[in-house]
């Protein structure tokens, strides 16, 4: 029997791993980027194929997994001039795993049902470690009948859960990272604040991860990638925190659901992008608190370790 296919469009940090579980689970899994040497480079290890542009996939595959920066990119790939919607047949699916928009992911879905084309939603949790594990938190938003037809593709990839609407699993994706992104911004001010008041970095850490104030930044960032002076968490860029978190605004916005705290944390996050630049690690946000104390967290030995 002939394996079924995929197409996946995005092959960056997330996107390699995420093919390769694919593969790993039996797909034959067709791979498109702007980078094509990378994407051949990635077919040739899994044993996969390479489309030159999206318009060349839709005809290759009936199910296509997006994974790619942001809405405006899944835009330019869906409608662009070469884009998947050009030549997409009537039937075909496509499962929006970039963490996007959800207002821009709605607008795309009603836009592809006049060509037949169903479009969920499938953003991720749990970063490249997560993603090379095949253990991600996948939030699924769209028809539920859609969600079923397509979860033998997402269960190589982790663990889907529905969760409502066309773009429900967008706006819960950027909440979440509100939430991430808030807690590691406070638990840096804390650590500058005990700093300065005479208190070890380290031992703060070590007493915040066995008290209330404990979080996944605290637990898993703190050392590891702030104390040590690394800020290298391996793959998940500034730029797409700040972009996440802008997102969680629009959905606060949209709703009409006040957000003062929320708010003020976007505008952090934009100003480090602004700072920072590209390239730079989410983790690096600290150098910009610093900036603003005037000081840097003493670099921890044993943090490194
Ligand atoms: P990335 O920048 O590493 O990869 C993006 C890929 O898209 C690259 O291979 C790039 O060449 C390709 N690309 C860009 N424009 C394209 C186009 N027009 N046509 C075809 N390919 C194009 O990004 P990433 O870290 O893999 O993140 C992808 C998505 O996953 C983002 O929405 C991000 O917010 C989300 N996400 C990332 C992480 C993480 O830890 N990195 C975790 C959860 C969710």
């Amino acid at each position: 029997m002939s394996k079924q296919t995929v197409g996946l469009i995005g092959i960056g940090m997330m996107g390699a791993p995420m093919a390769r579980n694919m593969a790993k689970a039996g797909f034959q899994v067709i791979l498109c980027d702007v980078d094509t040497a990378r994407a051949r480079e990635l077919a040739g290890e899994i044993g996969g194929e390479v489309a030159e542009t999206p318009a060349a996939l839709a005809g290759m595959t009936e199910t296509v997994v997006t994974m790619l920066p942001n809405s405006a990119i899944v835009e330019a790939v869906l409608f662009g001039e070469t884009g998947l919607a050009s030549a997409a047949p009537k039937g075909l699916t496509v499962v929006e795993m970039s963490s996007g928009d959800p207002n821009a992911t709605i607008g795309f879905g009603a836009k592809l049902a006049e060509q037949g084309v169903q479009l969920i939603d499938a953003p991720v949790s749990g970063g490249v470690p997560r993603a090379k594990a095949g253990t991600l938190t996948i939030m699924v938003g769209g028809d539920e009948a859609v969600f079923k037809a397509a979860n033998p593709v997402l269960s190589s990839m982790g663990t889907a859960t529905h969760v409502g609407i066309l773009g429900a699993g967008q706006a819960m994706k950027a909440l979440n990272n509100l939430v991430s992104a808030g807690g590691f911004l406070i638990g840096i001010e804390a650590l500058l604040i005990g700093q300065k008041f005479g208190l070890d970095a380290g031992v703060m850490v070590d007493i915040l991860n066995s008290s209330s104030g404990m979080n996944n930044s605290t637990k898993n960032k703190f050392k590891q990638y702030v104390l040590s002076r690394d800020f290298d968490a391996g793959g998940f860029a500034l730029s797409l925190m700040a972009k996440d978190v802008g997102i969680a605004m629009n959905v606060a916005h949209a709703t009409k659901t006040p957000a003062p705290f929320s708010a003020a944390c976007a505008d952090l996050w934009a100003a480090a992008n602004n700072m920072l630049g590209q390239g730079a690690d989410h983790t690096a946000i600290t150098r910009m608190c610093e900036t603003f104390a005037g000081f840097e967290l003493e670099q921890s030995k044993e943090a490194a370790q």
